[in-house]
This record gives structure tokens, sequence and C-alpha cells, in this order.
């Protein structure tokens, strides 16, 4: 959990588009992390068990109010938010590259990385706007993170806002962002056992997606013994196998979205 994993405060948010490549925007970042974090504090014993859980769960329930607020905002504008989230490497802006060349739905992005604009730039490229939170140490998005990067997106009414979060599969599942959905992706290379290695984020899903399933013929990958992982954790979670790399899957991937507006 996030009073014990080393994540901290300052975020960087910056507005990437293809005419004027990068325009950075400090955001400065407060979110008291440093103190509601639990890092640097000198009073007490750091990791005494009572004073963690305390933490956490003042850290989470700041969260959760922001990200209440956010939803507003959202379900005001008509604005259908996803939460996309997954290991590193999965194939979270793989995906999103292609679904921004593709989907006929008018789509923006946020995309979460420690560092680097890398991922902002390909979904520039891909023609969606996008906005690119750097977390510095931290290792998940929060709602407050987004609040400043929707404000910056100005989503319009009837559209859908990805937002890529940090590749983490602990802590982002504990971070209501204000989504209205939830999507775990879950790549053929990384081994079947990640459901139950780790539940909490499987648990959340509204829908799974098993990545890079071009790939199935090389790798050492049990897709029944995975799904009834996932089945086991989220009874109600939808699950599609997609490749985009070939494409095989993404109509499916692109209903399911569809669906989610309706
Ligand atoms: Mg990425």
């Amino acid at each position: 959990m996030c009073a014990t994993c080393g994540c901290s405060g300052a975020a960087r948010l910056r507005l990437v588009t293809p005419h004027d490549g990068q325009h950075e925007h400090d955001a400065q970042h407060e979110h008291d992390a440093q103190h509601e974090h639990g890092h640097g504090h000198t009073h007490g014993p750091e990791h005494e068990h009572g004073r963690t859980v305390v933490l956490q769960q003042k850290v989470l329930a700041k969260n959760d109010k922001l990200a209440a607020l956010n939803r507003s905002w959202l379900a005001e504008r008509g604005v259908l938010a996803v939460n996309l989230m997954s290991s590193p490497g999965a194939g979270k802006t793989t995906l999103l590259e292609r679904t921004a060349r593709e989907l006929d739905l008018d789509l923006c992005v946020i995309e979460g990385d420690q560092e680097t604009a890398l991922d902002a730039s390909r979904i520039s490229r891909a023609g969606r706007k996008v906005v690119q939170i750097n977390t510095g140490a931290g290792c998940h998005l929060d709602a407050s993170m987004v609040a400043d990067a929707l404000e910056q997106l100005d989503p319009q009414a009837g559209s859908v806002v990805v937002i890529e979060n940090v590749g983490n599969l602990v802590c982002p599942a504990l971070f209501d962002l204000g989504e209205a959905a939830r999507v775990v992706l879950a790549s053929v290379t990384e081994g079947a056992d990640k459901p139950v290695k780790y539940p909490h984020m499987f648990r959340g899903a509204d829908l799974v997606l098993v990545t890079k399933t071009d790939l199935l013929p090389y790798v050492d990958f049990d897709v029944a013994r995975h799904a009834a992982d996932v089945k086991q954790l989220s009874p109600d979670a939808r699950m599609i196998q997609v490749s985009a790399t070939t494409g095989a899957g993404m109509p499916d991937w692109y209903t399911w979205l569809g669906g989610q507006i309706a």
C-alpha cells in the first residue's frame, strides 16, 4: 500500500500536441503526500502498524472525495472516463494508439508515467488530444492529478477520456480517479498467474483485456486458467482477447467502449 511503497507528491502536467510540441505546465501537486503518505515524519515509529493503517485511510478518504468531484464534473459534461491499468509493458499505449487511429469516437487521453512524455507523443501522433502527467517518484495517478489534467483537456460532451494509469498492478487499484469503468490489461507475455498474485487489481475490473494474443503460440500462457481466475475474482467482468498488432479482437473492445457511453 502507498503508505509504505515510496510514493511521493509532486506531479507535472504537460499538454502534448502534434503542432506545438510540448507545452509544459507545472501543476504543483501538493497533495500533501509527504505528510499523508507517511514519509519523513519523525514522530512515532515509521512502520508501526496502527499508524500506517490510519495514514492509508486518510490518504484514500481524501482521494475518494476528490474522485467524487471528478465523477460529478464528468457526468455534468456527459463525458465517459475509463481508467486503464496494467503492469508496465502490457500494451496500454499500443492499444490506445490503434484505438485512436481506428475508432470513430471523440476520444482524448490522459497519460500517466513517472517520467517522459513518450506515450503522450505517441497518442498525439495518432491524432488525439492528450495530457501527460509525470508522477516523479509516485507509482499511481490520483484524483487530484486527474482533475488538473481534465481541466487542461477540456473534453466535450459525448466524448471519451481514457486515463492510462502508471504501469503498476498494485497501487493504482486503490485510487479512484472518478472513472466510470476500470479496464485491466493482462498481456500473455506476463504469464497467467497475475490475477491470483494481484487480486485487488482484478477484483475491481469491469473489463479485462488479454493483450498480445498474436504471441500466444510462442509463450506459456494458460488462457483457460487465467479466465477462470479472473472470473473467480470479478464474476461480472467482461473478458476480451485482443492484439493491437494484428487488430484481432479490437472491434469487440470498441463495441464495449461504445456500450459504456450508452
Ligand atoms: Mg504506456
